[in-house]
């Protein structure tokens, strides 16, 4: 069996302005830079180390295409839909929602190549197609609630894909595992009553959204119990990413049961991003996919569709995202360059204060049945 990648051009040509974080401002001291935090150039390497490392040859490409609007109607609000679009004709673009995701004339379009990119590899996935795959898209989804885009994100893609996964396609559970280290903060609040989607959010502890991805979050009416969240301090590296998934992740998927795991696949927990303090490295990486892939095959035959969300490192993103599209594929090609750095760096170790987080939220996994 093979696995799925996808990539586009086009998502490579996403503008994000000349801002850093904020947009340029030089009355508050925002001076203009070539390359915005979120600009897509991080992804466009990843993908070229994905050709370049001859990791492609082991990889079924597929196509994205454009997400229809009544795939975006099945997730967000049609005045959210209806503004990005006419933004998206202004001779500048315009913005996602918070003022800080800035998009180009013609961002609705890549926005929807992102969405449908996301749909196409869920697609291939559920289909059999494929036996797993990789969705390099970009702008990434996971902020995105309903009504708004925010946090860079403009429509979101895996929430998209996953309801047409349920409404279209018949698929009776999907679970979503969020590891970017900020809080998916939209998924969540889109699967906020649904018993038909567990929603697993592993982030830093109040990074992004501020105040958000709190363990006493956890879904309302029949989807109470249904969304999950382990929000770790800053700090915590390899030990404790490794922890988290094997102690609260494997045992929800194991006591949910999906028919389809979807991994909002962030690389910004990597020890050289600029918007969060975590250490994980391509090691880390690898390992928790290894082992969503080993409960994938007790629970619904394999059936992993990762989309990928933010990571902001230009440096280390690239190899961190390879290392989870070789641990799909099965092969190994290429060692990590930067890991005697990022790796000899101390804190891999599980400490105490991380692991009483994670057994704390392990706990809620009782009430998934
Ligand atoms: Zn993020």
């Amino acid at each position: 069996m093979s696995t799925g990648y996808l990539w586009h051009e086009l998502y490579g040509w996403a503008d994000t302005g000349s801002g850093s974080l904020f947009p340029a401002d030089p009355g508050v001291g925002l001076q203009p830079i070539a390359h915005h935090v979120a600009h897509p150039d991080t992804k466009r390497r990843m993908h070229e180390l994905v050709v370049v490392s001859g990791l492609i040859d082991h990889l079924q490409r597929l196509q994205p295409r454009h997400a229809g609007e009544e795939e975006l109607l099945r997730v967000h609000t049609p005045e959210h839909v209806r503004r990005i679009r006419s933004e998206s004709r202004l001779p500048k673009g315009g913005d996602a929602g918070d003022g800080i995701s800035p998009f180009g004339r013609g961002g609705y379009e890549i926005a929807t190549l992102a969405a449908g990119g996301a749909i196409e590899v869920v697609d291939a996935v559920v289909q059999g197609r494929v036996e797993n795959g990789y969705a390099l898209v970009h702008p990434c989804g996971h902020h995105a609630p309903a009504d708004t885009g925010m946090g860079f994100c403009v429509f979101n893609n895996a929430a998209v894909a996953v309801k047409r996964a349920r409404e279209v396609l018949g698929v009776p559970k999907v679970a979503v595992v969020d590891w970017d280290v900020h809080h998916g903060n939209g998924t969540q609040s889109i699967f906020w009553d649904d018993p038909s989607v567990l929603t697993v959010s592993i982030h830093q502890d109040r990074c992004f959204p501020p105040n958000s991805g709190f363990g006493h979050e956890r879904g309302g009416g029949a989807g109470h119990g249904y969304n999950l969240n382990l929000p770790l301090p800053p700090g915590t590296g390899d030990g404790g990413y490794l922890y988290a998934v094997e102690n609260v992740v494997v045992p929800a998927l194991r006591a949910f049961a999906p028919d389809l795991i979807v991994v909002a696949s962030g690389m910004d927990p990597n020890a050289m991003d600029p918007l969060a303090r975590q250490l994980v490295t391509s090691r880390g990486f690898r390992g928790m996919t290894q082992a969503v892939l080993d409960v994938a095959q007790e629970v619904c035959g394999g059936k992993v569709a990762m989309v990928q969300e933010g990571g902001y490192s230009p440096h280390y993103v690239p190899f961190c995202g390879y290392a989870c599209i070789e641990t799909l594929a099965g092969v190994r090609l290429l060692d990590d360059p930067l890991f005697p750095v990022v790796g000899g760096m101390h804190g891999h170790d599980l400490e105490p204060h991380q692991k009483a987080v994670c057994d704390e939220i392990a706990e809620l996994v009782a009430d998934i049945g």
